[in-house]
């Protein structure tokens, strides 16, 4: 199935870059299952394609998946029905495979040390050509999904036991990940030495909990500890927490986007909350491309943050200019290519009131394709704005992601081989500005709250700059794992 519409269906708008994954974790609580739930919740920005719960009772785990948002997998009863004191959860966009149940995570498996799940967020580079091995020595896999690897790497490691199993699984595999495991009777938590996804640890009384993201903490009522630092992993059992770093750290390269545009503006990643940080953003914007304008908006939700840094810095009056239908779910029924803007209009409508007759600043976090852009810019147009001013808080979006956000080959995207004054052209706007890259490394570092903050602000900027922390040369495409061209 080509990437389209129909994949990111819900609130996001068409074209935009899509999330990658959301993951959750909780050790010894008579809750797990229920805050696993509400911890999800919270995370659903990254992933309305399937969510899952996988838990234990200290002797085996139990598991419920389905294909569709959070609320719509889990019931009253479903929970209930799971019980166990311990839980890790997921929701899922698919960076890697298809979107199919087989896919949904956690997966759980049986193998020589007993039971394990797992689930991931992130893109493991290197997963193809570890999986042509294993198949080749006989290996059987059950979905498309790069997390099985590390199954099988977990299941085939050496003889000391599941954590020095899931610790050689880890050195293996390359790329960007976060990843949860279950054990019957333990929680294990771990991020790549680049640190590209975003995990958090908390504590809710004496349970410890992990999450993608700081809001899920708020969410469930734990208080945020510190992030899980990239290389290490943390293991979690009656004896309480400890940790191992499995690789050495190296360059920090949290992935930027997250404060441009995937983190919900309540998560604080290394230290930094990402409403500040777009804020910031937002400011670095407007002194870099000021414009003649009588108001300024932003699109709805994400770039909110952004367009109210732009007005604050400029001077010129914040106005919503722009309504997001909330209710737009995944089942309704999705727009033909030919009426993508159909799509938009759906999920977006101009305030006439407020744009008619008037200069509009119209800040927005990213151009990926630039169909959505041409589309937001006509509906001000249609509302009568007399000018519209598109403004960026990001660079030029110029290569494809190979840690775990799905945006497209290189020839798809609209900044590829084109000066900024095309794209203007293409999106019909009055006058565009890109936020440079020295200015968003200013604004996300310059904002930061808390000073000692690991990663000292240093990010992956790869999908503005092409510098890929990992080398990308085995990384395959979305499909590759099913063995099918796409
Ligand atoms: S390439 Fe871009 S989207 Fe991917 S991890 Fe790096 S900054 Fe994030």
């Amino acid at each position: 199935m080509p990437d389209g519409i129909a994949r990111r269906a819900g609130g996001r708008l068409p074209w935009r870059p899509a999330e990658e994954c959301g993951v959750f974790g909780i050790f010894d609580h008579p809750e797990a299952a229920r805050l696993t739930y509400y911890g999800l919740y919270a995370l659903q920005h990254r992933g309305q394609e399937s969510a899952g719960i996988a838990v234990s009772d200290g002797r085996c785990l139990a598991i419920h998946k389905g294909m569709g948002l959070v609320s719509e997998v889990f019931g009253d009863e479903t929970i209930n029905g799971l019980g166990g004191t311990s839980a890790i959860g997921h929701v899922r966009y698919s960076t890697t495979g298809s979107s199919l149940l087989a896919n949904a995570q956690p997966l759980v498996v049986r193998h020589r040390r007993g039971e394990l799940a797992l689930a991931h967020n992130g893109n493991l580079v290197n997963a193809a050509a570890i999986r042509q091995e294993l198949e080749e020595e006989g290996s059987i896999f059950q979905t498309t999904v790069d997390t099985e690897v590390v199954a099988h790497l977990v299941a085939r490691a050496g003889r000391n036991g599941i954590e020095s199993a899931v610790e050689e699984s880890l050195r293996t595999v390359q790329g960007g990940f976060a990843f949860v495991f279950l054990t019957p009777d333990r929680l294990l938590a771990a991020r790549d030495p680049n640190g590209f996804r975003p995990l958090s640890l908390g504590r809710l009384g004496d349970a410890w909990v992990v999450a993608s993201e700081s809001c899920a903490f708020d969410t469930v009522g734990a208080e945020f500890v510190r992030d899980v630092a990239p290389g290490e992993l943390v293991i979690v059992d009656a004896h309480g927490l400890r940790r191992v770093q499995v690789r050495p750290a190296v360059r920090p390269s949290l992935c930027v986007f997250e404060y441009i545009y995937f983190a919900r503006p309540d998560s604080n990643l290394n230290g930094l909350n990402v409403h500040a940080a777009r804020k910031n953003l937002g400011r670095q914007l407007a002194r870099e491309h000021p414009a003649d304008a009588d108001l300024v908006t932003g699109v709805p939700d994400s770039s909110i943050s952004a367009a109210t840094g732009y007005a604050e810095e400029a001077g010129i009056p914040y106005e919503v200019g722009l309504v997001k239908n909330r209710y737009v779910g995944r089942t309704f029924i999705q727009p033909a290519e030919v009426s993508r803007v159909t799509g938009v209009r759906l999920k977006l409508n101009a305030l006439r009131k407020v744009v008619e007759g008037r200069r509009v600043v119209l800040v927005d976090d990213s151009i990926v394709r630039g169909t959505t852009s041409r589309h937001i810019v006509g509906l001000l147009r249609s509302a009568g704005a007399r000018e519209v001013h598109l403004r960026i808080s990001s660079p030029p979006y110029l290569h494809p992601c190979h840690y775990g956000i799905d945006t497209s080959a290189a020839a798809d995207l609209v900044a590829t081989g084109k000066a900024v004054e095309e794209i203007r052209r293409l999106v019909d706007a009055d006058s565009l500005g890109y936020l440079s890259a020295t200015g968003m490394q200013s604004a996300i570092n310059g904002g930061a709250v808390d000073a000692d903050r690991e990663g000292g602000g240093r990010h992956c900027l790869a999908c503005f700059n092409g510098d890929y922390p990992v080398n990308v040369a085995g990384a395959a495409g979305k499909f590759a794992l099913e063995g099918v061209r796409r």
